[in-house]
């Protein structure tokens, strides 16, 4: 269907899918997410990816890689293995940002799509894909693909079209993803042909890390249980608020600030 249906979420969508942690919950049933990303020459990635992952709904937040000096520095909640393989127990990843496309990416890329966890792909992560689909096809979970217009042409061989709802829709389809086409209109469609269309957001988001924080973000909320395509739709959501409340007052909005403010706009929904 070239003009699928699109639906908007709004706060109480997003508070009725949201896991709020009760009495019985310990920091694992309440999911760990492996995060897969940066490296020495773009350790940034990994911490503005974890620091995503830790404003969400999981207990844990397990990093992979070999950016783990920093993490560590800067996120001491984090634990860190220099493997996928050594982290234990995730029950959702993030890979791709600044993690890099030479071959030891690419295994730790097929490592997590080995695994029975689903995973939110990003950033490097597409780009082997894009260079070797059959990566994708060995998968044993769901997977959330988070292209920007460029990703988006290398996995799908040209530009989205302007009806960037279809677009999406496409490249779901025929990768058998969930994708969530970034940009000034993000939109999220399912494999099944179901898409939304995300209200939030503002064209300050646009700078450096943001997308990271972005797949953080949605990789708790896949660790915490709420399916692919709710979880991409949720993250957009808030990433879109916390830009807004990072942007208040006109002010200037890097990556960091967007994440500081991840925690605000959680409550900002969930208190609705
Ligand atoms: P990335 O390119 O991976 O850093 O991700 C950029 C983030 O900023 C995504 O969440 C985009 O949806 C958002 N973004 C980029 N450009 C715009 C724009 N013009 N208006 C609103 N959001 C944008
Ligand atoms: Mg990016």
């Amino acid at each position: 269907d070239p003009n699928p249906a699109v639906r908007v979420a709004d706060e109480g969508d997003i508070a009725a899918w949201w896991h709020r942690p009760g009495p019985d919950d310990d920091k694992y049933t309440r999911g760990v997410v492996g995060v897969a990303a940066g490296s020495e020459r773009y350790p940034g990635a990994a911490v503005l990816a974890s620091t995503g992952a830790l404003a969400g709904p999981a207990g844990y937040v397990r990093y992979a890689g070999s950016a783990a000096e920093y993490v560590r520095r800067t996120r001491p909640e984090v634990v860190c293995t220099p493997t996928v393989k050594e982290a234990g127990r995730v029950q959702a990843w993030l890979a791709g940002p600044g993690f890099g496309t030479d071959e030891a990416a690419l295994a730790e890329l097929r490592e997590v799509l080995v695994s029975p966890a689903p995973a939110v792909l990003d950033a490097d992560a597409l780009t082997l894909i894009g260079e070797y689909p059959s990566v994708l096809s060995r998968r044993e979970a769901p997977v959330v693909l988070t292209p920007h217009d460029r990703e988006y042409e290398r996995l799908y061989g040209s530009p989205p079209s302007e009806d960037r709802a279809g677009a999406a829709a496409a490249l779901a389809k025929r990768l058998n993803c969930t994708v969530l086409l970034k940009g000034h209109h993000t939109v999220v469609a399912s494999s099944d042909g179901a898409v939304w269309a995300n209200p939030t957001g503002r064209p300050q988001l646009a700078t450096a890390g943001s997308g990271d924080v972005l797949a953080g973000f949605m990789a708790s909320l896949l660790a915490s249980g709420m399916d692919p395509v709710r979880a991409a739709v949720a993250a957009a959501y808030v990433h879109g608020a916390a830009g807004g409340l990072a942007a208040e007052g006109g002010r200037t909005v890097a990556a960091s600030d967007v994440a500081r403010e991840l925690p605000a706009a959680v409550g900002a929904v969930l208190s609705r």
